[in-house]
């Protein structure tokens, strides 16, 4: 049995300032609502993933999921018990789920090692959610700041999401609440009805984000899970013809170069870099040198492909580098704009695309000019 994740991404977020819903803000690097979705995605165990939004965010949702198959997307309502509600009702149609973790959307931090324990506590009881110890000292103060009373901390949590709950009972008790009942959390439907619940370790990166301030600070501690780097590497041979296609640009020669597309050397050793950092195979894999389609292809559409692979896999391109390989033609006049047209293709600024070119001093293929060979490397910042 499978669980279902239920991502909540209704609200308008106002106490975190002016302009969008803070759940479809950037966060470093994609809209934050996406990094949930991905790390939920990432979860062998969520079969299905069903995010409640405002129908008047449409346009922002589809922004956030965009090259994510198979999310579903429903309409919340005027609270945020409202919104799990229909979200519930939306999985008790089709196949229920056994089990199912609820997730507000401003915690981009979530990861699939606190989904996996959520999960393995719902083994035992029918209600889960990860947890913080409250290390300050509370008090209780009035709208002047005049304390009026210390709060012992002992036995005291902050419960954070993903929350999971045995998937019927809790459906049942959202089925019993009164349409205007407004609870704190899903923790508290769930023990208003009778489940017993358990808290699992929580974290500092599972913060909500509700304040101004606690954007940077976030994005700090969940920005980055893992640096990954790509490597590429790729020839071909002259042959006739009066040109070669090389980072994108068309530069005249005595030769040009035999391949099954445009025979850009630079830009499919690069494609490759980018699929390695993703760990997504090869240049062959996606653009089969026997499909017809491809004869005489742009490889701008192979690296473009790769780009949008690897957003899908929730990473983001930070970095490429290229290192042409050849005796002729001269590489140095072309550069600025090899450099220009991959930054615009992998929509990086200039400073973090990098293309270079060295001859192999008269030896081997190259030295030879039999043929011209490139090599990459790609940067990917993927999440925890
Ligand atoms: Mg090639």
């Amino acid at each position: 049995m499978t669980a279902a994740a239920l991502i909540v991404a209704a609200g308008r977020g106002q106490r975190a300032g002016a302009g969008l819903p803070k759940q479809f803000r950037p966060f470093a690097g994609q809209p934050m609502l996406r990094w949930s979705v991905a790390a939920f995605r990432a979860s062998p165990a969520i079969g299905r993933i069903v995010v409640v939004a405002d129908p008047a965010d449409g346009d922002l949702v589809h922004a956030a999921l965009d090259g994510l198959p198979g999310i579903e997307t429903i309409a919340g309502g005027a609270t945020r018990t409202g919104s799990v509600r229909r979200g519930m009702e939306a999985l008790a149609a089709g196949a229920p789920p056994a089990h199912v973790l609820i997730h507000d959307a401003a915690r981009p931090g979530v990861t699939p090692e606190v989904i996996r324990n959520v999960l393995e506590a719902l083994a035992h009881v029918d209600a889960a959610a990860p947890a913080l110890a409250v290390a300050d000292a509370l008090k209780r103060a009035g709208d002047d700041g005049t304390v009026l009373d210390d709060v012992p901390r002992d036995d005291l949590w902050r419960v954070q999401t993903p929350q999971g709950f045995s998937f019927p009972p809790l459906l049942a008790a959202y089925r019993a609440l009164d349409e205007s009942a407004a609870y704190a959390d899903d923790l508290a439907v769930a023990r208003a009805a009778g489940l017993a619940a358990r808290l699992v370790p929580g974290a500092a990166r599972l913060g909500k984000i509700t304040f101004p301030e606690d954007h940077a600070m976030m994005e700090q501690l969940v920005g980055v899970g893992a640096t990954c780097v790509g490597a590429g590497f790729d020839a071909h041979r002259f042959g006739p013809g009066d040109h070669v296609t090389l980072c994108g640009v068309r530069i005249p020669h005595d030769h040009g170069l035999i391949g099954h597309s445009d025979a850009d050397a630079g830009w499919h050793a690069l494609t490759d870099a980018l699929l390695g950092a993703i760990g997504a195979g090869d240049i062959g894999d996606h653009f089969p040198p026997s499909d017809p389609q491809w004869r005489g292809a742009d490889s701008g559409r192979f690296l473009r492909h790769a780009a949008a692979l690897v957003a899908q896999a929730g990473g983001r391109i930070v970095h490429a580098d290229v290192t042409l390989i050849c005796e002729r033609p001269r590489i140095g006049p072309h550069r600025a704009a090899m450099r220009e047209r991959t930054a615009e293709v992998l929509g990086l600024p200039l400073a973090r695309a990098s293309v270079k070119a060295t001859t192999t001093e008269r030896m081997g293929f190259t030295g030879r000019e039999e043929g011209l060979a490139a090599q990459a490397t790609a940067t990917v910042l993927m999440p925890g």
